[in-house]
């Protein structure tokens, strides 16, 4: 049987994930259901942040209602059954998931969107938070601001890091020190011109950046650095970038080397083609890019499209992701820096953008269109 074709009685989709293509892929499934596929979303929260909000949410510059996505009235509306609870392991032969809480769930297509995890936290005592899973980061600040660090530092010279930098200034006022640790080097995708104008909006924020080597260890008000150096700090934000949830080590399907799942252009693994996976959980073999949330917002309609045509019994078109993308970076002092490429550009408008997009973004999933009446 060629791997387009389902056989008549496969009609579980199992969905692992509130990520930003699920989200994408359940609105057009609430706008345009596929008869006959029953649908199953399997999520660990109920109230998905979209990612691009995160440092505004930290900065305290949007509300947490503002910035999240309502999973049961996006699954009723879709059509779905919605269990609230984790995948713990997969049985590919088997076509089952296994779950924390729940019974095994048998699946004829499973399409994984868990995002990632952050990447190991240095030894030692001092106080130190990852910023995965970004759902529940502005929770966990919050508890642990009660104490009002006055120095802070955040770990990580990506765009992440930079936005966080700039969140934390605004959300601990001036009297406090904030100092951004990049590690190897800021943005290093970036032109030189474009790291400059960063330095400067940094340094202009009164913001300290340690650059040249990264955090071993971290102590109770201080994080060391491999040269040798002492960062004076009570509180430290762990962002260094993206790894793979551990578990799927064991799922024998086909991994990249740091474990994220293989996907060819249909977003299958090229292991197990009845395996979709999208967004940061994802590395397409032909395609890899760097793990953000505007792919993985890319990668909702080509999903829908391919279980659709799956379930037509036609083969998935194949799709390629953007070779770049813009990153809108909050200076949460009313501008945001644009970066292009190798390009950077600072202004009141790009904050404008920026808020437009992620407002725009949240608020499709909260104005779905009326339902079709039922055949
Ligand atoms: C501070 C910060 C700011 C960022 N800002 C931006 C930005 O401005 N623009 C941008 O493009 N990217 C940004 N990123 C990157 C972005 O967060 C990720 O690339 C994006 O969230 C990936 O989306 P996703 O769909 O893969 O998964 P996620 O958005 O992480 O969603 C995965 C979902 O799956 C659930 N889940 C996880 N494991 C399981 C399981 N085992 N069972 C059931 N459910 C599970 C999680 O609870 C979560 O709801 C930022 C990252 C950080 C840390």
């Amino acid at each position: 049987m060629p791997k387009h074709v389902l056989p008549a009685e496969s009609r579980e989709l199992v969905l692992v994930g509130g990520g930003h293509a699920h989200l994408g892929l359940l609105r057009a499934l609430a706008m345009r259901p596929v008869p006959g596929l029953r649908v199953t979303l399997l999520a660990e929260e109920l109230a998905p942040v979209y990612s691009g909000m995160v440092p505004g949410l930290v900065a305290g510059l949007y509300r947490p209602e503002e910035s999240r996505v309502d999973l049961l009235r996006l699954a009723t509306a879709a059509g779905a059954r919605l269990i609230h609870d984790r995948a713990t392991g997969l049985d590919p032969a088997a076509r089952r998931l296994a779950c924390a809480r729940h019974p095994a769930l048998r699946y004829d297509l499973l399409s994984l969107d868990i995002g990632s995890v952050s990447r190991p936290l240095p030894p030692g005592e001092g106080r130190v938070l990852p910023v995965r899973p970004i759902g529940s980061l502005e929770a966990r600040l919050a508890a642990v601001l009660l104490d009002g660090p006055a120095r802070a530092a955040v770990v990580g010279g990506g765009a992440a890091g930079v936005e966080l930098a700039f969140s934390l200034r605004h959300r601990l006022g001036p009297a406090a020190e904030v100092t951004l640790l990049p590690g190897a080097g800021l943005l290093p995708h970036a032109g030189g011109a474009a790291r400059a104008l960063v330095r400067r909006a940094l340094a202009g924020r009164g913001i300290a950046i340690l650059e040249g080597a990264p955090v071993s260890r971290s102590a109770p008000g201080a994080l060391l650095l491999a040269d040798g150096r002492e960062v004076p700090c009570d509180l430290a934000l762990w962002t260094t970038g993206a790894a793979a949830p551990p578990w799927l080590r064991e799922t024998g399907l086909a991994l990249d080397a740091e474990g994220f799942i293989l996907i060819d252009e249909t977003l299958r693994s090229v292991s197990h083609p009845e395996v979709f996976a999208a967004g940061d959980v994802a590395t397409m073999a032909a395609h890899p890019r760097e793990k953000a949330g505007v792919y993985a917002v890319r990668q909702g309609p080509p999903l829908a499209d391919a279980i659709r045509r799956l379930m037509a019994g036609r083969a998935p078109r194949p799709w390629r992701p953007q070779r770049r993308a813009l990153a809108l970076i909050g200076t949460a002092d009313g501008e945001a820096i644009a970066l292009w490429g190798r390009f950077a550009l600072r202004g009141a408008w790009a904050w404008w953008l920026k808020r437009r997009i992620d407002r725009r973004w949240v608020t499709r999933f909260a104005e779905l269109p009326a339902m079709p009446p039922m055949r």
